[in-house]
């Protein structure tokens, strides 16, 4: 079903509840750290000011489970917004009850009014009618931009909009949507997944999910240790999850079946720890000593994955391709992020670690998309049904 934009919404002069993902991080003395969540949510609320709405933000920030913690508060926030807005932001100390229904009934056309976080009330997490109605009732119209909590099922992301006259997605948050259905659904072909990071069992759903919809797969990263164990490969002291070997093996097959090509490592870098940096090698993955454990994909793969990666209509990236966090095992995974932005394909990057490793190659400008949804974007890819855009659908 379709979720209509900000934009094919009538906002002129109506009171309008956004919730946006301000959960940024802030140091001991309330300065924010990184204010991307803050400027990603400018476009929606400069066009809704242009429209003459009255803005009513609302957001979480942090797990104060229920208590009003003061390093958790979002006065920062509204003064950051006041400041990137170049327009007066008031802050009300609560997200429900007389102060903030006084605040909201003075606004005027255009004026922005920041509520505190909403995870101080126990009842947002939970999904309580009471505090939904609360919310509601501050609003005409209701506006998710908040990709990155549309997998929660929470008042602000599902309660709210299903007893407001009219919801829908703010501009981000449309733009996540269509850049995600775009690689998954229909995609420019050949399109190929690469996978990386720690383990299986956390992608597991995805793999699954994916697997019928690739033409080709990467699979880098401490997770390829247990696909090449699979395959009768002695990796060494690598991590391996042997309880996870069959399910790489019934993944393996379903591509097989799928005529879906998997690309594994063949040559690896390797040491005896992973704070061992200095006695780094690379090794064959058929020639990996007992007391070596694979931290990085190597040059061979490197250059075999590069090619597949120029060759792809589409390109969805989730997972480092070795312990990228240290000098000597991140090779892999920035050659692959420079791979991945000179591809001429469409290409989409999620998930913390590869959103991480864009940037820390510098080619994030390069990418097609940057989704900033991390457990919203595994979900997107796992095929659920994410309960907040469910939530705006009309
Ligand atoms: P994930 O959150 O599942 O994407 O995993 C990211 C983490 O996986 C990063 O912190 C990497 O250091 C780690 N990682 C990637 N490759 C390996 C590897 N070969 N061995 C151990 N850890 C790895």
């Amino acid at each position: 079903m379709p979720v209509k934009s900000i934009k094919e919404l009538d906002i002129k002069g109506k009171r309008v509840f956004f919730r946006f993902d301000f959960n940024v991080p802030l140091d001991g003395a309330g300065i924010i750290k990184d204010a991307t969540r803050i400027t990603r949510a400018l476009p929606t609320l400069n066009y809704a000011i242009s429209q003459g709405a009255k803005c009513i933000i609302a957001s979480h920030l942090g797990r104060p489970k229920g208590e009003r913690k003061p390093e958790m508060s979002l006065k920062p926030v509204a003064l950051k917004l006041q400041e990137l807005l170049g327009k007066a932001v008031q802050f009300v100390e609560d997200c429900v009850g007389p102060d903030v229904e006084r605040a909201v009934a003075s606004m005027k056309d255009g004026d922005v009014l920041c509520l505190e976080n909403l995870r101080f009330h126990a009842e947002e997490t939970k999904n309580d009618l009471g505090f939904s109605e609360k919310l509601a009732a501050l609003a005409d119209v209701y506006v998710n931009d908040a990709f990155g909590t549309a997998h929660r099922a929470h008042c602000s992301t599902v309660g709210v909009p299903g007893l407001v006259k009219e919801r829908g997605a703010g501009l981000l948050m449309k733009e996540e949507l269509d850049n995600l259905e775009k690689a998954l659904s229909s995609p420019q072909k050949p399109v190929l997944a690469i996978f990386g990071g720690a383990k299986v069992s956390d992608k597991i759903e995805v793999l699954k999910n994916i697997v019928s919809r690739m033409d080709t797969i990467l699979i880098g990263g401490g997770m390829a240790n247990t696909f090449l164990v699979c395959q009768g490969i002695n990796m060494g002291s690598s991590r391996v999850e042997e309880d996870m070997i069959d399910t790489a093996k019934m993944i393996l097959l379903s591509a097989r079946e799928k005529g879906s090509n998997v690309f594994l490592p063949v040559d690896v870098v390797a040491s005896t720890a992973i704070d061992n940096e200095s006695a780094a090698r690379t090794f064959n993955v058929r020639d990996l000593p007992a007391n070596e454990m694979a931290l990085d994909i190597g040059p061979l793969t490197v250059k075999e994955f590069v090619k597949e990666i120029s060759k792809a209509g589409t390109i969805v990236w989730n997972g480092p391709m070795g312990v990228f966090e240290s000098d000597a095992f991140k090779v892999g995974t920035m050659e692959i992020a420079r791979a991945v932005a000179d591809a001429p394909g469409f290409s989409l990057v999620g998930g913390g670690d590869s959103v991480r490793a864009v940037h820390q190659a510098g080619v994030s400008e390069k990418i097609s998309y940057i989704s900033t949804g991390g457990g919203a974007f595994m979900e997107f890819m796992e095929g659920k049904i994410l309960p907040g855009v469910a939530a705006l659908e009309v």
